[in-house]
């Protein structure tokens, strides 16, 4: 009979091994072994065990470095299927992903202003964008393995529940549980920066990096960060939210309830707020803007500018505080390119104070507007990879 000791040790070195397969794959035995300092009869034996999962697969034989030729190892892809949704202010977005994270199917939904729907409106329609999902996805062993959500407001992560959306007009929703309870499988919810973050260190600009920022400009602002490869959520998991962090003294009124937050002159409220002096507004949409910004536009071209100085200060205010190896900014302001770009990096550039010492390079997303419904499918795939004794 193992300890509860024992059985947590051999967990975690399975866990390691997944991960390894994952990254390195393909990858022999032998390799694994000495990538991870675990014992080559170890390694075998939680193979062996993964292999009886169906969570890998032996793939090919590899090159000999002497000796017998290595079995190839890898994971396999094709054991299930995740679905990753960004559950944004005005549109849904959903992704089913297969275990290795690559996108096999995709949808996004226009959705009423928030102000003019209710959250059992939105939920009956992220309802339905899920099923959907599901009906597309091929056969597999254990078909959806889970759902990530990933949302604009302040979650308690653990129980699933969305404290306060303001941009959406949410408080206190436990939508893991409603979600849940409809579907049947494993459902985590997270703020939409954070699931950006996972998304990034997972599959995008961040794979490399063991801390860094991702700051998320779209409706709102705000941030994920990763301290030594984790995401840090702070004491009550609410870290991150610096779309609130006050710029001005007696500056606009922020649907958070306090005046003069970051994000209204870093987000698209700031950027419509800019507009809204030269031209009406009512019918265009941020993707409009970017289109207009990339064809000349002089105005629009401002207006970004005038968002990305903005978005510049508090960059450099947050890499005083952090430190990052690398910052990246996503959602959709960034899908503007340079115009937007330069001016960040610029104002960053003056006015932070850790920059001077070394560079901190600040990209634009790789994976732009996927980056959240991306994170939101790691959310439930680093669980998996996490605990794969099901
Ligand atoms: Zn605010």
């Amino acid at each position: 009979m193992k300890t509860a000791d024992q059985l947590l040790v051999k967990q975690i070195n399975k866990m390691i091994v997944l991960n390894t397969i994952y990254k390195k794959r393909p990858v022999s035995r032998a390799e694994i072994a000495k990538i991870t300092g675990l014992n080559k009869s170890t390694v075998s034996a939680l193979v062996d065990e993964l292999l009886v999962e169906e969570l890998v697969l032996e793939t090919g034989i590899g090159e000999s470095q002497g000796g017998r030729k290595p079995v190839n190892l890898s994971i396999n892809q094709e054991v299930g299927h995740i679905i990753g949704i960004d559950l944004g202010v005005n549109y849904i977005l959903s992704v089913m992903t297969n275990f290795a994270g690559e996108i096999i199917w995709e949808k996004r939904i226009d959705c009423q202003a928030a102000y003019s729907s209710s959250p059992a409106q939105r939920i009956a329609e992220l309802e339905l964008l899920i099923r959907e999902a599901m009906q597309q996805a091929p056969p597999t062993v254990r078909g959806i393995i889970g759902i990530g959500i990933g949302v604009p407001g302040i979650v308690n992560y653990e129980q699933g529940l969305i404290l306060s959306a303001p941009n959406l007009g949410w408080e206190n929703i436990g939508l893991r549980s409603i979600i849940e309870q409809q579907f049947g499988v494993p459902v985590f919810i997270d703020n939409e920066a954070n699931a950006g973050a996972i998304g990034e260190k997972w599959f995008g600009a961040g794979k490399r990096a063991d801390d860094l920022l991702y700051v998320s400009a779209g409706t709102g602002v705000g941030a994920g960060i990763i301290i030594n490869n984790e995401l840090y959520r702070g004491a009550k998991g609410l870290a991150g939210e610096i779309g609130h962090m006050t710029v001005s003294l007696d500056g606009f009124p922020c649907s958070c309830g306090n005046t003069g937050c970051w994000e209204e002159y870093s987000s698209e409220k700031a950027l419509f707020r800019y507009l809204k002096k030269y031209r009406d507004i009512r019918t265009l949409t941020i993707f409009d803007v970017v289109k207009e910004a990339l064809a000349g536009d002089a105005v629009a071209r401002e207006a970004f500018q005038y968002v990305g100085k903005y978005l510049g200060i508090g960059v450099a205010n947050l890499i005083n505080a952090f430190n990052p190896q690398l910052v990246i900014i996503g959602n959709s302001l960034p899908l503007v390119g340079d115009f937007l770009m330069d001016e960040l990096k610029q104002e960053a550039a003056k006015r932070c104070f850790a920059a001077r010492y070394f560079s901190i390079p600040i990209l634009s997303s790789q994976l732009n507007m996927h980056a959240c419904a991306m994170g939101a499918a790691a959310l439930v795939i680093s669980r998996l990879y996490a605990s794969p004794v099901s």
